[in-house]
């Protein structure tokens, strides 16, 4: 795993707002820093470059893994994985309170993969309300 330079490490993270730019959860309040993920792995190509990084928190980044395809549920058929560069977050997914919707197959299969809605992250997003860091402006 090649190593990110700081000046990288320090745009990820001002870009992102300090959030996981899957599930939207603020790094303020975590004890766990967040990955800098890479969207297309390294080893399918994907570089370390600007364009190909993002703000992962721990829980997305492990369980995003080196996964491209992924599974709609509702549908079966595979998607790419929503790609927080290339896409609006906001074209996929919206809040309907503490939970993710989707918006499209891609937010659908993404919800899934990364269990983005799992009783654990529901929690944690009513105690982020209470500190007004969520949902995410
Ligand atoms: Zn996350």
């Amino acid at each position: 795993m090649t190593s990110i330079p700081i000046f990288l490490r320090r745009l990820v993270i001002h870009r992102s707002g300090d959030r996981c730019e899957y599930c939207g959860l603020s790094q303020a309040g975590q004890v766990a820093t967040f990955h800098i993920d890479h969207i297309t792995p390294e080893f399918g190509g994907g570089s370390t470059t600007a364009d190909n990084l993002a703000l992962a928190c721990v829980s997305c980044s492990l369980r995003k893994g080196a996964r491209q395809l992924i599974k709609d549920p509702a549908s079966d058929e595979l998607v790419l994985i929503f790609h927080p560069r290339q896409q609006s977050w906001r074209e996929h997914f919206d809040w309907d309170d503490v939970e993710v919707t989707a918006l499209t197959a891609i937010g659908r299969a993404t919800i899934d993969a990364l269990s983005l809605n799992r009783p654990i992250m529901l929690a944690i997003r009513a105690e982020e309300k209470i500190f007004n860091r969520h949902p995410p402006s």
